[in-house]
């Protein structure tokens, strides 16, 4: 490398391409994977070093010459590296874009990889007892000394900012008087509680484990399918522990970060080893220390969400993903990545075994296993003495309902309350009632900013939009015409509890949902309570869907079953499904056995039907089965190339534009739909519109759009409009 005079850098800019910089003698030496601080225009940038030549094509007057050189040793190894820029590739996204996801805020900012832990300053014995008043004439020193003295516990650095001014001073002074002391906290929990042993594992989880293991040696894909409560957490369990006994390292995605603490104290207290939980969660600090230390081989196991797939594991040796249907696993804004779909490449470049997990695959996922693609393995049995539930479909035609909740599904939770059971119920909408409407002329709460109505919420009274956050009080007369009489049609979370409450005055119930779990603790402390049984009643959205253990529920109610089924998503009804099955599989988990009760209006819908009759795996074959039809994925694939702008005329001349230049360069093998508004066209006071691309051959896609790509911004409607690229959409919205 010495006689390397040039970097090709990326820099985190929406730009395609990288950037050569001279490196001149006085630099340190760099390596690829280094970071650089770079100018790039009037700024300099944080950089990252992606390649080393002895020359440029670039106008040697045009090139800059490196700042500074910031590391000795890559940030970025080169499995990071190649994995990144196939991502960039795959997704056209720009590559310093793509790797400055990648990396943890501070080394973006350019700061030293080597962090320390949390600071936090503690009274000593002395100090414990010694009275402020003796400080008299240092009253900040007093202050100080009296507030740590009524904190009855240590203060962190970040608190002690948030709290008082310059506080440092006074506290150097206190320290040199041996009345405090300072302390540097580990940056992650290295203490270990005990280990807890395995169970034995049953034959089916036996099984999982042995075919898992015998190819730990190589790339393989497996779908691990099991019903909640089947033991796959288990079987994850048992394979971590080979591979770290082996000197390796696990990484295990995990859908939400709510799941997180949970799982991870599980296998903290199974393996006995110290596990690095990455989530957003985690102030940059210790976002670093994790990467930091599971770069150095000194943590063994990763748990995180979707961007934890891009920490450094140099003896990475098996990826698990856990509930691998879930959408949040796809980063949807900014570079749109599938974390699933880019572990599958991380595994095969490191030829390393991969397992999906899952009550109810994805579509993909499962087609993949049908065709012999993944390794397909089922746990079909209740780890545990639990019976699996009862699920009945309730038809609500004509029958009586009051706030959302039919005269059945009342009589049942009044049943199982008195046997002291415990009810779950479930319920896809926060707030009081998705909309208010005036009685005499039907003016309803559309947001000025969305297609969409403003939620009505009555603890505050207040209209709020879900889409966009835009929010005013309720009025209390119609605005068009001044009729009194206003009602609010349909119910959301908090009209179920307002309604219950009323009805069980005396039964302990809880809402779990984004509203009622803003503060730090609260959702812990509902879930603890939800656990033990305290909380008699639980009523949620999907927060309460996954991946919970709620042991004592014997009741499950799922209340707005029909919205999922007329979903103008292709997507819609297998996320209804999915969801049915795994709310249905919170019930009856310990000895209790339990209900799942469906409230529909079309008890007959063929979905519901199968869902029923043939489970989720006769559901998923029907659902494949019209997808093929259709041509949707799996079948197909998908580009959605979305625009954004005051006006739509400005977002349908882009497309159209866009959509000329595209017809040359495509093939018959490729189809196009649009320009389209998009189904919610006007959010959050812009005007959204689409272009679809979609093809039988991903092969047949990719050259396209990268020969398209470079011309889309160049159109004289560019800088009127936000555009992006989504390659394999969740969802059309
Ligand atoms: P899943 O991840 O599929 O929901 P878990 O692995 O969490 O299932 O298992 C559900 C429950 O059954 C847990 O309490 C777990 O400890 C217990 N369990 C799992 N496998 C066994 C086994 N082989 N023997 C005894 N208990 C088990
Ligand atoms: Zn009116
Ligand atoms: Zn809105």
């Amino acid at each position: 490398m010495s006689e390397a005079k040039y970097a090709r850098v990326a820099v985190p800019v929406p730009l395609y391409g990288l950037f050569d910089y001279r490196l001149e003698k006085h630099h340190r030496p760099v390596s690829v994977g280094c970071r650089v601080q770079v100018p790039f225009g009037r700024k300099s940038l944080t950089g990252l070093v992606m390649a080393l030549n002895p020359s440029s094509s670039f106008a040697a007057d045009k090139i800059k010459t490196v700042d500074k050189v910031i590391d000795e040793q890559p940030v970025l190894p080169e499995a990071q590296l190649k994995l990144l820029q196939w991502a960039a590739d795959y997704y056209h996204h720009p590559i310093g874009e793509v790797l400055f996801t990648a990396l943890p805020n501070l080394l973006k900012q350019g700061q030293s990889t080597q962090v320390g832990g949390e600071i936090i300053w503690q009274l000593t014995t002395t100090g414990d007892i010694f009275n402020p008043d003796e400080l008299k004439r240092a009253p900040k020193q007093a202050g100080l000394l009296k507030l740590l003295q009524q904190m009855k516990a240590p203060a962190s650095v970040e608190h002690l900012n948030a709290i008082i001014d310059n506080w440092r001073p006074a506290m150097q002074a206190l320290d040199s008087k041996q009345l405090v002391t300072r302390h540097e906290l580990p940056c992650l929990n290295m203490d270990l509680s005990k280990a807890i042993p395995a169970p034995t594992l049953h034959d089916e989880q036996q099984q999982a484990v042995s075919a898992i293991r015998q190819s730990l040696d190589q790339f393989n894909a497996f779908l691990l399918q099991g019903i909640t409560g089947s033991g796959k957490t288990e079987v994850y369990l048992s394979l971590v522990d080979t591979v770290i006994k082996g000197g390796h390292q696990a990484l295990i995605l995990v859908p939400e970060i709510s799941l997180t603490p949970q799982l991870t104290r599980r296998f903290q207290q199974r393996l006995g080893v110290p596990i690095a939980a990455l989530h957003s969660g985690l102030n940059d600090r210790q976002r670093l220390c994790a990467w930091t230390l599971a770069a150095e081989n000194k943590v063994q196991v990763v748990i995180g969400t979707r961007s934890a797939l891009f920490t450094p594991m140099p003896h990475l040796k098996l990826i698990i993903i856990d509930e691998e249907h879930d959408s949040s696993l796809k980063q949807q804004e900014g570079f749109r990545y599938n974390a699933r779909d880019l572990a599958m490449v991380a595994a095969k470049n490191a030829n390393i075994p991969i397992v999906l997990g899952s009550a109810t695959p994805s579509l993909e996922s499962l087609n993949n296993a049908l065709k012999g693609q993944y390794h397909y393995l089922k746990l079909t049995r209740r780890a545990s003495i639990a019976r699996p539930p009862k699920i009945e479909l309730l038809n609500i035609c004509n029958r009586p309902v009051e706030h959302g909740i039919s005269d059945i599904l009342y009589d049942r939770i009044k049943q199982h309350i008195e046997q002291q059971g415990q009810v779950l119920l479930f319920l896809n909408r926060r707030g009081y009632a998705p909309l208010l409407m005036c009685h005499a002329c039907g003016w309803t709460t559309e947001c000025p900013r969305c297609d969409a109505h403003m939620t009505l919420h009555h603890h505050n009274s207040r209209l709020q939009c879900h889409h966009c956050g835009h929010e005013r009080q309720a009025p209390s007369v119609c605005p068009d015409c001044g009729h009194k009489e206003l009602f609010s049609p349909g119910a959301g979370t908090e009209r179920i509890e307002q309604a219950l409450t009323a009805l069980f005055p005396a039964i302990a119930i809880s809402r779990i949902d984004r509203d009622t779990t803003r503060r730090k603790g609260e959702l812990n402390d509902k879930l603890v309570k939800a656990q033990s049984g305290e909380s008699r009643i639980l009523i949620g959205t999907q927060m309460l869907a996954k991946g919970h253990d709620f042991p004592n529920v014997t009741l499950v109610g799922i209340l707005n079953t029909d919205q999922g089924l007329f979903s103008a998503d292709f997507r819609g009804t297998e996320h209804m499904a999915q969801l049915i099955i795994q709310v249905a599989g919170r019930a009856g988990r310990a000895e209790k056995p339990g209900e799942v009760l469906i409230q529909t209006h079309h008890p007959d819908h063929p979905l519901l039907q199968t869902l029923l009759h043939q489970g989720y795996e006769g559901f998923a074959q029907a659902a494949l089965a019209e997808r093929k039809q259709a041509s949707f994925p799996p079948f197909a694939h998908l580009v959605v190339l979305r625009t954004e702008a005051g006006r739509k005329d400005v977002c349908m001349d882009f497309l159209q534009e866009a959509r000329n230049t595209l017809l040359p360069l495509s093939s018959s093998a490729i189809n196009i739909y649009g320009p389209l508004p998009a189904p919610m066209e006007k959010r959050a006071g812009r005007y959204r519109a689409q272009l679809i691309l979609q093809s039988s051959e991903r092969k047949a896609l990719h050259p396209v759009l990268k020969q398209w790509l470079p011309g889309l911004s160049k159109q004289k409607s560019a800088n009127r409009v936000r555009w992006s690229l989504d390659i394999d959409p969740q969802d059309m919205y």
